[in-house]
Parts: C-alpha cells; sequence; structure tokens
C-alpha cells in the first residue's frame, strides 16, 4: 500500500475516533406520578389506551425491580432523590415536614417566608392560604438536580420548568437554577418570587380561564363498566376507606366538598378527583406550547409530577375502584401530552423518563381480610409519646412543668436538649432509655439512637443503612422508629406510606425516545441512577452530589 494512502487510512480511522457524539435530545420530560407503586404499571396495563403508559412501557426501557432506598418514603425525599440522584443524607429534604432544631417549630420542607407565592389574584389570596403558604422555594435543597447541570452547561438557552399540583413535587424536581416551578393553589397555578417576579402572561391567562372553578359539581364516574373494577381490585365500598371531601366511599362522587359554593372544602375534594390531573395535563400542554420546550436551542427539561393517585390511593388504598379508575384518567392525560409532544417537539426528539416518588401500603384491614395471621393494624401515636415520657420520668424524674422531654417528629424525638442540661443528663444515655422504651412496643419493629445511626454504614440492603441514608444530622431526630409492616398510624381509615418496606420502595423507572435502547430489565436498580443515567444522555455530567449509577 503506498504510504501516502495509508496516512488517509490512519485519518480516517482517527476521524471516527473522535467523530461527533449524536446530538442530545432537545426535550427531557420526567414524569413523576405520586404514589405510583411498581406493581400498577403491570396491574391495570390491560386497561390503558395505546398512547400513554403502553407508549412507554412498549416502545422504551422498563426497570422492573427499581427502588428508593432510604427509609423515610415520602413525597418531598423521593422527589428531592429523582434528579439529584442523592440519598436524603446528602441533598437534606428528609421527610415533608419536620422539626427545626433552631426554632423548635415545624417546617415544611420547601418553606420560605423570603419567596412569597406569585401568581395569585387579590381574590385568591386568602388569608387562610397566605398564612398556610407564606412563601416557598428550593433552598432547603443541599444538592444540585439535572436541570441545574443544564442550567450550568447552557444558561439562559435551556429552559427548565417543573409543574405539579403540590408545591414540593415541584420545586423539588426542578431544583434551585429552575426558570420557574409551578403548582395549584386553590385553582391557580402559582410559582414564587424565588423564580420570578410576575407570571408570565400565558400563565395569567391559563389561570383567568378559571378551569378549576369551573369543575365545581362535576361528578367522577368510572370510565368502564363497574364489573371490571370488581375483578381487578374487588368491591368499591371496602373495610378502611376513608371518605372525606364530601365524597362517600362509592361512586358516583360529586365534586362540591358537600358545599354549596367554591371554597376551601371543593378545592380539596377537586385535587381528590381526576379533574386534577386533566387540570395539570392541560397546564403542561399550554407550557410546552407557550415556552417553546425543546426549541430553544440548547435542551430543555420539563418536570411534572401527578399528585391526585397519592390522594385517594391514601383515602381508599391501593386496591379501590378510586385509584384504578384514577390510572386509567391519568393514562389518557399522558397520551394527551405525548401527542402534543410529538406535534410540538418530536417525540424523536425528546426523552421521557416516568417514575414515582413513593409507593403505598395495603390498608391493614384489606391485609388481615385474606389472613388468619392478621399482621396488620393501626395505632395511636400518642402511645408512643406516652410509653417514652413514662420510662425517662421512671429513670431521670419528671422534669419540671411546663417543660416536657421531647416533641416527636414523623416517625422518631427530638430530645429538649435545655431539659437535658437542667439535669446534667448525657443526651446518648437519655436517648437509650427513650428507645429502649419504645422498642418494646409491639408495633415498632426497630428503633435507633442518633448514635447508632450516625455510626452505621450508609451501604448494603440492611434497614439501618436504609435509616442511616435518609439521616441529615443537623435537620434530624435523636431516636428513629420503624414500624411493623402493614402498621397505620391513620386511626380507623386510610393508608400511607413511608417505610423500608417494598410496597413503599418499589417504583416504576421507565424511560423511552431518543437514546434510549428498548427492552426489559430485570437487575434491581435504584431511583438514584435516574440523574447519572439521564445527564449521560443529554451529554451532561451527573450532579455533582449524586450517588446513583448510570444504567445504559
Ligand atoms: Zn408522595
Amino acid at each position: 500500500m503506498p504510504i501516502r494512502f495509508r496516512f488517509l487510512l490512519l485519518l480516517g480511522c482517527a476521524a471516527t475516533a473522535f467523530a461527533a457524539p449524536p446530538p442530545a435530545p432537545k426535550l427531557a420530560v420526567v414524569i413523576s406520578v405520586d404514589q405510583l407503586r411498581g406493581d400498577y404499571l403491570q396491574r391495570f396495563g390491560p386497561y390503558f389506551g395505546e398512547g400513554g403508559f403502553r407508549r412507554l412501557t412498549a416502545g422504551g426501557l422498563v426497570f422492573e425491580d427499581c427502588h428508593y432506598a432510604h427509609a423515610l418514603t415520602q413525597t418531598a425525599p423521593g422527589h428531592a432523590t429523582i434528579l439529584t440522584g442523592a440519598y436524603p443524607m446528602t441533598h437534606g429534604v428528609i421527610a415533608n415536614d419536620w422539626l427545626d432544631r433552631g426554632l423548635w417549630e415545624q417546617v415544611n420542607n420547601v418553606e420560605d417566608r423570603t419567596a412569597p407565592l406569585v401568581g395569585l389574584t387579590p381574590a385568591d389570596a386568602t388569608a387562610a392560604l397566605v398564612a398556610a403558604k407564606a412563601g416557598r422555594s428550593p433552598r432547603v435543597l443541599r444538592a444540585d438536580t439535572v436541570g441545574d447541570q443544564l442550567k450550568m452547561r447552557y444558561g439562559a438557552k435551556a429552559k427548565v420548568f417543573a409543574a405539579s399540583n403540590k408545591d414540593r413535587s415541584a420545586i423539588l424536581l426542578g431544583g434551585r437554577l429552575a426558570d420557574a416551578a409551578y403548582w395549584d393553589e386553590n385553582g391557580v397555578m402559582v410559582t414564587s418570587r424565588y423564580y420570578r417576579e410576575q407570571a408570565p402572561a400565558w400563565v395569567a391567562a391559563f389561570n383567568a380561564e378559571r378551569r378549576v372553578h369551573a369543575s365545581f359539581g362535576k361528578v367522577w364516574e368510572r370510565l368502564l363498566a363497574p364489573a371490571v373494577y370488581d375483578a381487578v381490585q374487588g368491591p368499591d365500598d371496602a373495610p378502611g376507606e376513608w371518605a372525606e371531601s364530601g365524597f362517600t366511599r362509592t361512586f358516583p362522587k360529586k365534586v362540591t366538598g358537600g358545599r354549596d359554593a367554591v371554597g376551601p372544602a371543593f378545592f380539596s375534594a377537586f385535587d381528590n378527583s381526576p379533574f386534577s390531573t386533566e387540570f395539570l395535563g392541560e397546564f403542561v400542554q399550554r407550557a410546552i406550547v407557550e415556552e417553546k420546550l425543546g426549541r430553544n436551542g440548547a435542551t430543555d427539561l420539563l418536570c411534572v409530577s401527578f399528585s391526585q393517585v397519592d390522594s385517594v390511593g391514601h383515602n381508599y388504598g391501593p386496591d379501590s375502584h378510586e385509584v384504578m379508575d384514577s390510572m386509567l384518567r391519568l393514562d389518557r392525560v399522558l397520551a394527551a401530552i405525548f401527542d402534543r409532544l410529538d406535534r410540538e417537539v418530536g417525540l424523536a426528539n425528546c426523552v421521557i423518563v416516568l417514575t414515582a416518588d413513593h409507593g403505598v401500603a395495603p390498608l391493614p384491614e384489606r391485609v388481615n381480610a385474606g389472613r388468619a395471621d392478621g399482621p396488620g393494624g393501626r395505632f395511636k401515636v400518642a402511645e408512643l409519646d406516652a410509653a417514652g415520657r413514662k420510662a425517662l420520668d421512671a429513670a431521670f424524674g419528671a422534669p419540671e412543668a411546663p417543660e416536657y422531654w421531647f416533641t416527636r417528629d414523623n416517625n422518631g424525638f427530638h430530645l429538649r436538649l435545655p431539659v437535658l442540661a437542667a439535669k446534667k443528663l448525657n443526651r446518648a444515655e437519655v436517648a437509650t432509655v427513650l428507645r429502649n422504651a419504645v422498642a418494646t412496643l409491639p408495633y415498632v419493629a426497630l428503633a435507633y439512637t442518633r448514635d447508632q445511626i450516625e455510626a452505621a454504614s450508609p451501604d448494603g440492603p440492611s434497614v439501618l443503612a436504609a435509616v442511616r441514608r435518609s439521616y441529615f444530622p443537623e435537620r434530624d431526630r435523636d431516636v428513629v422508629m420503624v414500624y411493623q409492616p402493614y402498621f397505620q398510624t391513620r386511626a380507623n381509615t386510610g393508608t400511607s406510606h413511608g417505610t423500608p418496606y417494598v410496597y413503599d420502595t418499589h417504583v416504576p423507572q421507565v424511560w423511552f425516545g431518543a437514546g434510549v435502547p428498548a427492552g426489559v430489565r430485570k437487575d434491581r436498580v435504584g431511583v438514584e441512577d435516574i440523574a447519572p443515567t439521564l445527564s449521560a444522555l443529554l451529554g451532561l455530567s451527573a450532579p455533582a452530589q449524586a450517588q446513583g449509577l448510570r444504567r445504559f
């Protein structure tokens, strides 16, 4: 071979080796469905249409065994993990609410009095709403998100938006550099001054349509014949269901809140109805068009979190007609959003991720109905306080009124340090007495002191490691409990999540679109793997504190 030709061949090889990577997707869409448990897509799959969930699962990559690795599986920690790729021990969002140890007051995870709500008309900004929601921002979040990575890479050219029915879900997905997070307050899609001074004209116009208010009196009936729901879920009326917001335990449900006019009870009923999912879907479609998502010259990110499945899951349980119908209606809303994306951006230019913030426990009554050993139950958290107080009084003498030993916070206790100082008591010793007292209660599976948790390794499958991954020392408690499986702190009805058990940790992880190989993966993965994997698909470094792994 002539020398010259060999040289050209070498050049050709070099050019191939350093060829530019495929262009990054124009738009990433991250969808979280609040309380979408890991088994729901299979359970309700036969009743979905072609364009919604099935479009993702049939044409994309499904991770069947995806879990949260942290113990306190609540909405805020889950949403914070999805796009930071970090555990609560790192991102700092340990729960939905926690006791601020400096103020000795419960604070909300996205509370920020320096960032008042934006977008409410004077009529919408009721005194109760303003008092309850003084301000909102992601300031508690101690880790960057994929959206933050996009902003650092492309600046203003990359648009990052988040929308949800709930404040925390939008704010924590969006991250610290998002252009805006929007959520529903009393039928108005609001944001906060953290992001901008005024709502954009298109958001104001959307709100002026008063879509929520116009839903007063609408009736929620099942989409399919009742027998279909009976076959999949059992009877519509079941022991342990909780009918609130003017609803009964059975269909149909009239969305009025049990009142004659629009007001707080109606808004609560609306949030419990699938019409809130449809409302958010309309807002998201509007955002895609008005913000020209995927058409701004770099890669944009749209985060969406649907909250209504969580509301009905808490009230009626995962085996209810309400949850099934909410899923079927969400499926149609997703289909409309995907059609919109296809028209505006082209689905081939998008990458879509679907996941959830946590699962949910079955109603204890439902668990026990099928089993002679009756493992489920309900208990009153006041019993925890009484047992702890009694043990501490016996060991160290009761504190002088009006002082008290501790404040309970979620599934744990903060010790009152001034009381310990006055009695010259050692914090670790007092925590151990409190731990030992609650650990003997029949519905407490495990209890740990601060010292035990801080000394524990965050690696591995043990419950203590999961508790460690949930633990952020400066915001966290002196004693943390894990309840027995299938036990609820809700007194008579309803269910919840927040444990390290599989029904709470198992969630879907489905990928679709540009750069995604279709298929089904059965290996166990984590929600913390989403951020590093998505970053790689977008040609970005993973967020700095990401602890998950790139999965393809
Ligand atoms: Zn949630």
